[in-house]
């Protein structure tokens, strides 16, 4: 049974792994459970987002938008990589998610397929941790190292609590019915790696690398040391070479 947490555990959790926090004031009891007569769990995945804007934290924790009310996720992701706690309970950031996809992250596949709504639905705020990470979803707009590094730890986090692969970390467009195409644009890095495009995969492949590790690992950022070359011994000199330089030395000679 994959009870949500308690607000003081998700908190501790992510701490746990290394990620650096925020609370944002109220957080610990604002949800949209009551509301909407629905409950928050069992959780079976987490869900991956951008925020397809900047200074979004008020939007995520509190504001909320026009016809959605907050908490749009559980945490926000910073570009300096600080995670800020938004919600322990039922959050509206999935909507409706696509029982093929779904069932693939359910069943932590290696694989997952096109999100089809003729395979029906799901409602994945009931279902799923989500985290909305700080873009402008441009396809420009860079996650920065810190960021991208935070956002796998927060992942992995969850997966260890709850003995989850790293199958169990999808992203909004890998579930929705809705059209979403986040998270998608360039990453600065990650580890020994320099910047390349995001994708489900390598983050999936990422957070299983940290899984293989103790909470408190971090990747090492160094490039692995090259080999040096041995020193190249000069090459002894071709008859040529020594005729030539004979000839110098006499040539000098007959000067003097
Ligand atoms: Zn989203």
């Amino acid at each position: 049974m994959a009870t949500p947490l308690t607000a003081g555990r998700l908190l501790a959790i992510l701490k746990n792994e290394g990620v650096k926090t925020a609370e944002y004031p109220g957080w610990t009891t604002r949800e949209r459970d009551a509301a909407t007569g629905k409950t928050f769990g069992p959780v079976h995945m987490v869900l991956n987002h951008h925020t397809a804007g900047s200074n979004s934290l008020a939007t995520v924790a509190k504001n909320g938008v026009a016809g959605l009310p907050a908490p749009l996720a559980h945490i926000h992701l910073a570009k300096s990589g600080v995670a800020t706690m938004c919600s322990a309970g039922r959050a509206n950031h999935a909507g409706l998610m696509a029982k093929n996809a779904y069932d693939s992250f359910l069943n932590e596949k290696t694989t997952h397929p096109t999100p089809l709504k003729a395979s029906g639905t799901v409602d994945g705020n009931d279902l799923s941790y989500g985290i909305e990470t700080e873009n402008l979803g441009n396809g420009t707009d860079v996650y920065t190292r810190a960021q991208y590094d935070a956002w796998v730890r927060i992942n992995a986090a969850l997966c260890r609590e709850y003995d989850w692969s790293a199958e169990s970390c999808g992203d909004h467009k890998e579930t929705s019915v809705e059209g979403k195409i986040d998270p998608k644009g360039p990453v600065e890095g990650y580890g020994t790696r320099g910047r390349f495009t995001y994708s489900g995969k390598q983050f999936r492949a990422d957070i299983a690398e940290r899984l293989k590790h103790p909470a408190s690992w971090s990747p090492s950022t160094s490039k692995p040391p090259t080999t040096p070359k041995p020193p190249s011994t000069p090459k002894p000199p071709t008859t040529d070479e020594r005729l030539t330089a004979l000839e110098k030395r006499v040539t000098a000679l007959e000067k003097r």
